[in-house]
């Protein structure tokens, strides 16, 4: 672990408010990145929002509502700019000609606006760039979706299926005439605006889901908050200036602005240039890639919070480990005497959604059911496991689910000598 990572961990059992937001799972807490067509692989954005949202609740509709109108001016203003450069009868014949299955398969792809269809391809890798996804990919990805990439050609890379398709386009290109020679200035002022209305969408949208619960509404609790966010910031576990943040004034609407800064989460606070209110702001931080990392491997991050633990104690274990004879049982930690001889513990880190009582209750008691299964296992192979204690960490907090739960498994808890600690219960039980 390295030095930072440390600091964010020792933090994280020191702060309360640090457990509140580290421990809800990677699905509540980040982003999840659009399933990529080529890897198929789940990518968690590695940042947090920071906002003051909650504080002018009374606002987010009408961001809602002026979001809605900036769409329709973007749309319209593309619409005009296409009519003004593309000539439409000349791009239906092409794509037509080039790409009958797309245009047959892909709704966006309506024969009468042909235009339109090239500007949701645009739109897409304009969101995609804004989360992160290399370029190549995202333009890959967009093309062979839509069929404007051949799907029966196995590219090695992005690289190849990107050269493949800007040979293509260099190739056919010259098939299509521009009324005008483009305007330039025309085309960068329609890539800008289109580009930050679907940054701020994405911004808005994101930061509804998973910004509007970092931050409460309560003045104290934001404060609270904002504090540790700021501690946070200092330990470098988020620094700022990797991504664009919003800026607005709501109060006289004269002053908007996107800015890439690099400033303490409670120094996002700024006063409209024009009339003196507190603007509204939704900033992006990024999280620190080790923390990043612990935060989206399989155990979530409390898993890297006891790993801590046991290392600060010079704890002999093993992190997920297996038991000879015995490979297909996991065990999250194997915690075994100083001689390194036998097992004294195991460890079972469990984080849950945040659901309703029943869900949770269920959680729990499938976790219970899936150690007995565990246990028998290893008990077949030697008696002594009957004894080792079986201790599971679980994010859940709701002391009302972990009681019913235990009640209702009161006898397996016992007779497979499982217990259940919420992080705080199982520090001060293992000091
Ligand atoms: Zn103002």
């Amino acid at each position: 672990m390295d030095l930072i990572t440390k600091k964010f961990f020792k933090l994280f059992w020191q702060s309360e408010e640090c457990r509140t937001i580290f421990l809800q799972h990677r699905t509540e807490l980040l982003e999840k990145e659009v399933d990529l067509l080529i890897t198929t692989k789940h990518h968690y954005m590695p940042r947090i929002f920071i906002t003051n949202i909650n504080r002018v609740r009374e606002d987010t509709e009408l961001l809602i509502f002026k979001l809605e109108e900036e769409e329709l001016e973007v749309n319209h203003f593309f619409e005009e700019f296409a009519k003004n450069y593309l000539v439409e009868e000349q791009i239906k014949t092409y794509l037509q000609s080039k790409f009958p299955k797309g245009m047959q398969l892909i709704p966006a792809f309506n024969l009468e606006t042909p235009n339109n269809a090239l500007f949701q391809i645009a739109q897409k890798i304009f969101e995609d760039w804004q989360n992160e996804v290399p370029l190549g990919m995202s333009i890959t990805k967009h093309l062979i979706n839509t069929y404007l990439l051949p799907t029966n050609i196995q590219f090695e890379n992005f690289e190849d299926a990107f050269n493949y398709f800007e040979n293509m386009v260099i190739e056919e290109v010259k098939s299509i005439n521009l009324k005008n020679a483009l305007d330039l200035r025309e085309v960068v002022d329609t890539i800008v605006k289109m580009y930050n209305y679907k940054f701020k969408r994405n911004l808005y949208d994101a930061n509804l889901k998973f910004g509007a619960s970092l931050l409460p509404a309560n003045k104290k609790e934001y404060k609270k908050r904002l504090a540790l966010l700021d501690a946070l910031y200092d330990f470098e576990v988020l620094s700022g200036g990797h991504y664009e943040g919003h800026y607005e004034c709501v109060e006289c609407k004269s002053f908007k602005c996107v800015s890439t800064t690099d400033i303490k989460p409670s120094k996002n606070e700024l006063k409209c240039p024009n009339c003196g209110s507190k603007m509204l702001h939704i900033v992006p931080y990024r999280i620190y890639d080790k923390v990043h990392e612990k935060i989206v491997q399989n155990d979530g991050l409390l898993a890297g919070a006891i790993e801590y633990l046991l290392d600060l104690k010079g704890q002999n274990y093993t992190k997920n480990g297996y038991i000879e004879g015995a490979k297909d049982v996991e065990l999250d930690f194997i915690i075994k005497c100083e001689a390194d001889i036998y097992v004294t513990e195991v460890l079972e880190i469990k984080m849950f959604k945040n659901k309703d009582f029943d869900a949770l209750k269920t959680n729990l008691l499938g976790a219970i059911a899936k150690i007995k299964k565990a246990k028998d296992k290893l008990v077949k192979l030697d008696e002594g496991w009957k004894e080792i204690l079986f201790s599971v960490i679980t994010n859940v907090r709701d002391e009302e689910v972990l009681k019913t739960a235990k009640k209702e498994a009161k006898s397996d808890l016992e007779e497979y000598k499982i217990k259940f600690f919420t992080p705080m219960q199982f520090l001060e039980n293992h000091d």
